[in-house]
């Protein structure tokens, strides 16, 4: 350990890398190569991308590059018309349901960072029955159970808590520290459909420069997680960075090369995909890199054309104008009426426990009518293939 800057500590201890994982395939890769895999793209590469069914890497960079800019409309009309052909004419809607706020971690973006003096808590039983009444009452029947990362909550706890929540929701994700693949697998049993582990960036740097203590500042550790996921045969693998801490065209080119080294090799699993920009919360820090509402769409159409059969969630983060937009887009769930505070949904009156401040607050028949009123059907369980329309 030695002292970083602002006199707090950095946890040095890295994971190597591990041959076949995807932290290998970062540890050699050049960060400038990638970034000029995008910006030395021309409008020919667009044109070829765009006339591509199946594409590479290569053809996501050149459509988030600048010179495809205009071709936006050409690929959100694509775009849409690939969402509906796979998914329907549906769009899931979860909630998050925060289990804790104490956190081990410090991580310069983000309302749980240990030294923010915020009230911590941790829900114990009878609060997250009360938590499970007040979600089920709004007709959620997917959930995303989120924690921040310490010791407090880790497996014992959550074999406490999975029987408890489970039973009562017919998709169950997680989005929680790394674990090991024999913990994931532990989970699975217990009835985990997804788990998602957001990189945040791929470039370690930036990552140390962000994540100054805790074991969330193991870089390898939490890259690698994804893998050790599919290794333990869980249903979904989410992905994501937070635009915003580095140049998102280049963590988004790294993420999806990341999603491709998974679909190789853990081909039974289904992927998911997040948008999450910088929100303000205590503490917070100014995006390196800000993405406009603009290039945010483009980076979403680029996604659905290079992955059709890809999950892509919207979160609360995002404005009621732009999630308004948003929903004909590519989007197959997004979440509604969030409450990024533990205990939150029964009694919401602890603003100073958010993780980040949610941009849409509008209730959940609010949000019904909205997607509604853009010709698309809500559908309260998680996307199946079932619900296919192909
Ligand atoms: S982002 Fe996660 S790990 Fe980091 S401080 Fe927040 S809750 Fe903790």
């Amino acid at each position: 350990m030695i002292a970083g800057g602002n006199n707090r500590i950095r946890l040095l201890e890295q994971s190597p890398a591990i041959e076949g994982q995807f932290s290998h395939f970062v540890e050699n890769t050049d960060w400038q190569v990638v970034t000029q895999s995008h910006q030395e793209k021309t409008e020919q590469d667009v044109l070829r991308a765009l006339s591509k069914n199946k594409l590479d890497v290569d053809d996501f960079a050149a459509l988030i590059s600048p010179v495809a800019e205009p071709y936006l409309l050409e690929m959100v009309t694509k775009s849409e018309k690939l969402t509906q052909q796979r998914f329907g004419n549906t769009l899931s809607l979860f909630a998050p349901l925060y289990l804790s706020n104490t956190c081990a971690n410090e991580c310069t973006y983000c309302g749980f960072s240990m030294s923010n003096a915020i009230k911590r808590l941790t829900l114990n039983e009878s609060q997250v029955e009360k938590e499970i009444t007040a979600i089920k009452t709004k007709g959620f029947d997917h959930i995303l159970l989120v924690t921040g990362e310490t010791n407090k909550v880790s497996m014992p706890y959550f074999e406490r808590m999975i029987p408890l929540i489970k039973p009562h929701f017919s998709q169950l994700s997680m989005e929680v520290q790394p674990l090991a693949a024999d913990e994931y697998k532990q989970l699975q049993t217990m009835g985990l459909d997804g788990v998602l582990v957001y990189q945040e960036t791929y470039q370690r740097k930036t990552y140390l420069e962000h994540h100054l203590r805790g074991n969330k500042s193991n870089f390898n550790y939490r890259l690698d997680a994804p893998d050790r996921i599919g290794q333990a045969g869980i249903h979904k693998i989410g992905l994501g960075v937070l635009l915003g801490l580095e140049d998102w065209r280049t963590d988004s080119v790294m993420m999806a090369h990341h999603l491709r080294h998974l679909q190789k090799r853990y081909w039974r699993s289904r992927f998911s995909v997040a948008f999450p920009r910088i929100r303000p919360c205590a503490g917070g820090i100014v995006p390196k890199s800000v993405i406009s509402d603009r290039q945010l769409v483009q980076l979403i159409a680029a996604w659905r054309l290079f992955d059709w059969d890809l999950e892509m969630s919207l979160s609360t983060r995002e404005s009621p104008e732009f999630r308004h937009h948003a929903v004909r887009m590519g989007f197959t769930t997004m979440s509604a009426e969030s409450k990024t505070q533990p205990g939150g949904y029964a009694d919401d009156s602890q603003d100073a426990l958010e993780q980040f401040e949610i941009s849409d607050e509008r209730p959940v028949a609010e949000i019904m009518a909205m997607i509604r009123q853009q010709g698309r059907e809500v559908v309260w369980k998680d996307w199946d293939p079932a619900l296919s329309h192909v």
